[in-house]
């Protein structure tokens, strides 16, 4: 763990918030400020859908270092000027966005970074994954062990439609042998991306140490606003 930077990272956690309250009584950007909490030097909010202006207004994200997205059903729903607004703040201001698991749907997902996201099959049948770390080094690594399992997951399959990531951090395993880039950055514009396929709303994923422990490196990482090709230094 590192020190606690000067002044805090400030994280807006957003959700649609569909994902089931037995499982996450306070959503899934509950479960992430929670965990961002426990790791400490972060300055934490949750936004969702159905805030005023879908909790993305221009003072919202003008005040965020790293926005964390969850999105499952309702990625249409998101206003095409708020995507074009994420987007923005991504590329020109150097804002940071986390993609979790469902989010490879979301439209500002797909916009930053000129792909469909799409994966190749999904089965939820509750069964472990198996997380692979293939860049020891990398900041998004910090205090992992070299693999890790998640007792219930959700499997997606490759082939992943993505941009190639810059930088791949995880794969992920299932359990008839699919495998997944599950841990991924890019570099857009001035901003930083990071996908993160862990998390099946049924499962009580965010809960466990090692996925919080990648979601505060992750954020760390990408609140940086030092994007771009050939400026990848790690600070
Ligand atoms: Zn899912």
């Amino acid at each position: 763990m590192r020190e606690p930077s000067e002044r805090p990272v400030r994280v807006l956690c957003w959700s649609e918030r569909t994902e089931p309250v037995r499982v996450y009584p306070q959503g899934i950007n509950g479960a992430v400020v929670q965990g961002l909490q426990e790791a400490g030097g972060f300055e934490t909010r949750v936004a969702r859908l159905d805030d005023p202006e879908q909790g993305l207004s221009e003072e919202a994200l003008g005040s965020t270092d790293v926005l964390v997205w969850f999105s499952h059903l309702k990625h249409r729903d998101v206003a095409d000027a708020n995507v074009e607004r994420i987007v923005n703040h991504i590329k020109e201001c150097g804002m940071g966005y986390i993609a979790l698991h469902s989010s490879i749907g979301a439209k500002p997902f797909h916009i930053v970074l000129d792909h469909r996201g799409s994966i190749s099959g999904w089965r939820e049948d509750g069964c472990p994954s198996v997380v692979s770390v293939c860049q020891p080094d990398h900041p998004i690594a910090q205090g992992l062990d070299r693999t890790f399992v998640i007792p219930q997951e959700e499997m997606y399959a490759e082939p992943f439609g993505i941009t190639p990531p810059d930088e791949l951090v995880l794969i992920s395993s299932f359990g008839q042998g699919e495998v997944l880039r599950s841990g991924c950055c890019w570099y857009p514009g001035n901003g930083r991306v990071f996908y993160f396929q862990p998390g099946h709303e049924a499962y009580p994923v965010y809960f466990q140490r090692e996925i919080k422990l990648v979601l505060a490196n992750a954020c760390r990482w990408a609140a940086a606003r030092t994007g771009g090709a050939g400026n990848r230094s790690e600070g």
